[in-house]
């Protein structure tokens, strides 16, 4: 065989000076775009000629990469969510960090499959499963697994779960009368996990909470004896450490003692709260969560991680392994070669091909030290206690939550205060100042401004406080 006969089809540069070049002024922008947040708008929305660019007729010849990225910093780069910005309020949004971002265009370059086989970006994810397991003090038996989200991994945090309860039987035949518990405030991804089961969402007893957010431990008793009456097999306690409406904490150590009396697997969602771990002054409301059976969180929350970079941490590594661990011909594994180090990470869940977000993490966390990503998260929830005690002394405002952690749930007073704040947000998101989002806290709609961001400062609140206060005037 010769290359004459065989043409070349490779798909890299021809020219590698004219890309390298092109290269750096990509990266220059966008270091220069995050570098100047401040000065542009928190969000924009999307003129219709950009969002037609997207109607455009399949690629089939090459185009310059200069020209595509010309496109990217003209329809895409201007249009984001605003996740970035110090203004961005809303949901419960990582702010990204620069050296995560770093990591994550080496991820791209190297192009690792971190399904499994013997290589050492499979380490780097290890390196952040043992300083996982040490920071949440669980045992070395952990395991652990880098998922797309929280919403997966209280999915698999479920499923391990249902495989502990079952004591390995086909849930196909023997999962019927299986019940879960959670509070009312659980995230919704949490029924859609039971759905995604086959258990279905009914399966899933919401549990009320108390004033401050959290789960009645007592409710919670009555309706395991209630149901256990019936004849159903309570299997699973999902707490929440960080609900997604107010940031309440569940009594984790309450939660952990029923669990073990009742001979229930604890699950705890701790999607961002979890990492209030890094910092001292808020560690102590997870006292418990070092007990739990598996534990969800995202490090692209509040640790500021890239998205996206979900994480399931599960004491027990054997449960977790024969949850999901299948044999297949083609992944046979060996004591030495490319194929050792076994167990690999797909056997810990469905995914096989998967992404190196365990790289950007590395860099973020050993970037930035863990000391100071808890400074950050300490620095929100102060930021969060002053903007209730602000809305606290403003007469045309209301607080309407308890504020634990970050979050904070306000509204403006008004004839018909659902309406009016509705509109307050939409035009807030719309003016560019800052972004809040909505909830409904007891049927009452109300402004939730959840502090994530890294890059919010208390100019940040005024900002909000004044834009809400002139709107409520204005549309009041
Ligand atoms: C964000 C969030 C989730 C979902 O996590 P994703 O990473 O978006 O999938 C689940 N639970 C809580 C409490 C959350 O805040």
């Amino acid at each position: 065989m010769t290359s004459a006969e065989f043409p070349s089809h490779s798909l890299d540069p021809e020219d590698w000076t004219s890309l390298r070049h092109q290269a750096h002024r990509m990266l220059d922008d966008i270091l220069d775009h995050v570098a100047a947040l401040r000065e542009g708008p928190v969000w924009q929305p999307m003129p219709d000629a950009v969002r037609n660019a997207f109607n455009a007729d399949l690629p089939l010849e090459p185009g310059a990469l200069a020209e595509v990225h010309a496109d990217f910093l003209r329809t895409v780069l201007p249009y984001g969510t605003g996740n970035l910005h110090p203004g961005f309020m809303g949901w419960v949004h990582g702010g990204g960090n620069l050296e995560g971002m770093l990591g994550e265009m080496l991820a791209a370059g190297l192009n690792a499959n971190l399904g499994g086989r013997d290589h050492a970006p499979i380490e780097v994810e290890r390196q952040i499963l043992r300083w996982v397991r040490r920071l949440f003090s669980f045992p070395e038996s952990a395991s652990g697994l880098f998922l797309t989200g929280t919403s997966m991994a209280n999915f698999l945090g479920l499923l391990v779960a249902r495989h502990w309860a079952l004591e390995g039987r086909d849930p196909g035949l023997h999962q019927a009368g299986l019940v879960a518990y959670a509070s009312a405030a659980v995230h919704g991804c949490v029924p859609r996990a039971l759905d995604m089961a086959g258990l279905g969402r009914a399966a899933l007893h919401l549990v009320p909470v108390d004033d401050l957010g959290r789960m009645d431990l007592k409710a919670l008793e009555a309706a395991l004896a209630a149901d256990r009456t019936a004849g159903l097999r309570p299997f699973l306690v999902v707490g929440t450490a960080g609900t997604v409406d107010t940031g309440a904490v569940d009594d984790l150590a309450g939660l952990a003692d029923l669990a073990q009396r009742q001979r229930l697997w604890f699950h705890v969602d701790g999607a961002f709260g979890a990492l209030a771990i890094l910092a001292p002054s808020l560690a102590n409301l997870l006292v418990g969560l070092e007990r739990a059976d598996s534990l969800a969180f995202d490090f692209h929350k509040w640790a500021q991680v890239p998205y996206d970079a979900g994480y399931l941490l599960v004491r027990d590594g054997q449960q977790h392994l024969d949850a999901f661990a299948a044999p297949a011909a083609y992944l046979q594994r060996e004591s030495c070669g490319l194929a050792a180090g076994s167990p690999w990470p797909c056997d810990y869940g469905p995914d096989l091909s998967r992404g190196f977000r365990a790289l950007k993490t590395w860099f973020t966390l050993r970037t930035h030290g863990l000391r100071h990503l808890g400074a950050v998260i300490e620095g929100t929830c102060a930021l969060a206690q002053s903007l209730a005690t602000r809305i606290q002394a403003e007469p045309a405002l209301e607080l309407m939550a308890p504020v634990t952690l970050n979050i904070v749930c306000f509204r403006h007073r008004g004839e018909n205060p659902d309406a009016l704040n509705a509109r307050i947000v939409m035009e807030l998101q719309a003016s560019g100042l800052a972004a809040p989002s909505t909830t409904r806290l007891r049927g009452a709609l109300v402004i939730r401004a959840a502090l994530v961001n890294h890059r919010t400062r208390a100019e940040d609140l005024e900002t909000l406080v004044a834009a809400v206060l002139d709107l409520g005037r204005r549309l009041g």
